[in-house]
């Protein structure tokens, strides 16, 4: 098991814009407030989204497309670097207007309206490296 120690930077709230890329305008508001590694919350709704899960035998993704409106009922996610540009990964559970919820690996999303919550971490880089036995870029600790 790997594991690092670090320490809380600043804490963010954001508005998203309407009609933005969720992942990207995370990435975009981390740039802009020089925050390089954070974990966040969303919540709020999407005009469409993408999900994925991912087959642990065939080490692929399996896409869910949803092209309707569905609320944010939860979503985390975390800001590290991959291949040394920022990266964000991010899960969501969504839901309809009956409540049923779709949960997984957050491909893309529209915006409706959505409000981010995002914690700066300090210390050490978080970078992700490839990893066969999962076939997934994991998190490694190296030195910032
Ligand atoms: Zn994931």
């Amino acid at each position: 098991m790997q594991s690092a120690s670090y320490k809380l930077g600043r804490f963010f709230l954001c508005r998203l814009k309407h009609d933005s890329r969720l992942s990207q305008s995370i990435l975009k508001f981390a740039k802009e407030k020089r925050v390089k590694m954070a974990f966040f919350t969303v919540v709020g709704a999407v005009k469409e989204a993408r999900l994925a899960y991912y087959d642990q035998v065939g080490h692929e993704y399996q896409k869910i497309k949803f092209d309707r409106p569905l609320e944010i009922a939860n979503c985390f996610g975390n800001l590290s670097f991959k291949a040394g540009k920022p990266f964000s990964h991010v899960h969501a559970v969504l839901a309809d207007k009956a409540g049923k919820t779709y949960a997984g690996h957050l491909i893309g999303a529209t915006v409706f309206a959505a409000e981010l919550h995002l914690q700066e971490l300090l210390g050490k880089k978080l970078e992700r490296e490839y990893d066969q036995t999962t076939g997934l870029a994991l998190l490694e600790f190296g030195e910032l």
